[in-house]
């Protein structure tokens, strides 16, 4: 995703950041930034703005762990200033590149950091990568890209800070609505199902019960046993809609409501959640807010609860979000 197509340059202006005026006489080139996953590259794009380039490698509708690095993608990492991974092993596939590269430049995994690693357990055991799905979790992991961008790019640190707090702002807004709308959720339906065990730290974080096929990786894929044991679960809690992935086959969902239909309880696709990836570039699903927006908007409406059709940026089409 290439944010910013001004060429970097010798310029001198005054710029109204946050009611701050900042005079700039950069001379620098402009600071090229390359995330993984677009969870951490748009966000980090809108920070920045015009005065980084921020790329992301992982594109709409692809799993991270299985993603294998290209040639392309690998001269996009050499010729960075600074490199933004999730981390938690989610990038498996391109560890052996990272560590390369880290003695050379800034190789930040976000949700590595010990601020967020504090926040996820007590014990600091737990490996599940998947920080994005909790908000507030998420901007603390971003505060640590931010910090390092700012660090690289000290003339426009100011700059980075003050957009990043309007941002941070901005999901605390979406969790905060997120909040209310989960608890408008009858309490026997507030179970998650979906393909992958993506949702863990978002159930942690609304109070819904979360069950998958598939484990913290789609690695390795579900067994038969796996299935019936969840479709016993189904049918004893009598839970009414699973939900499928972006970036995962919908063959394991489609089993489970096989299996549920043939001992007289019906299951219904609650719809399509963007766990790993986020929708197209330059679409509102395929920012974070947007893709956040979507996912509890259609939980939400799926679930039993109340939220707006078109979600709370009131930019879903009522399609994406109504079964
Ligand atoms: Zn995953």
């Amino acid at each position: 995703m290439s944010i910013s197509t001004k060429p970097a340059g010798i310029f001198a202006a005054i710029i109204l950041a946050g009611g701050i005026l900042i005079a700039t006489g950069a001379t620098q080139a402009q600071k090229n930034v390359v995330a993984t996953i677009a969870q951490i590259g748009e966000p980090l794009s809108v920070i920045a703005g015009n005065r980084a380039t921020v790329v992301n490698l992982i594109g709409e509708g692809v799993d991270p762990h299985l993603y294998r690095l290209t040639r392309s993608d690998v001269l996009k990492l050499n010729r960075a200033d600074m490199v933004v991974y999730n981390g938690l092993n989610l990038e498996a596939q391109m560890l052996g590149v990272l560590t390369r590269l880290a003695p050379h430049k800034p190789v930040i995994g976000v949700a590595e950091t010990s601020k967020v690693r504090a926040m996820l357990t007590s014990d600091g055991t737990v490996h599940d990568p998947h920080v994005w799905m909790d908000p507030i979790l998420w901007a603390t992991a971003l505060q640590a890209a931010v910090d390092a961008l700012a660090r690289l790019d000290p003339p426009n640190a100011i700059f980075y800070h003050t957009n990043a707090d309007e941002y941070f702002f901005q999901m605390n807004v979406l969790h905060a609505r997120a909040m209310k709308a989960v608890a408008s959720i009858p309490p026997v339906s507030g179970v998650l199902v979906t393909a992958h065990d993506a949702f863990g730290y978002f159930g942690r974080k609304y109070g819904l019960d979360v069950l998958a096929i598939q484990g913290i990786s789609t690695e390795s894929e579900a067994g038969i046993r796996k299935i019936e044991t969840l479709v016993d679960t189904l049918v004893r809690r009598r839970i009414g809609a699973v939900f499928i992935e972006s970036t995962v086959s919908t063959h394991s969902v489609k089993a489970l409501i096989e299996g549920a239909n043939a001992r007289n309880h019906q299951v219904r696709i609650g719809g399509m959640l963007f766990s790993d990836a986020m929708g197209p570039r330059g679409t509102y699903l395929g920012t974070y807010l947007g893709m956040f927006d979507h996912n509890i908007t259609t939980i939400v409406r799926s679930l039993g609860g109340e939220a707006p059709k078109r979600g709370f940026g009131d930019q879903l089409a009522e399609t994406e979000t109504m079964q």
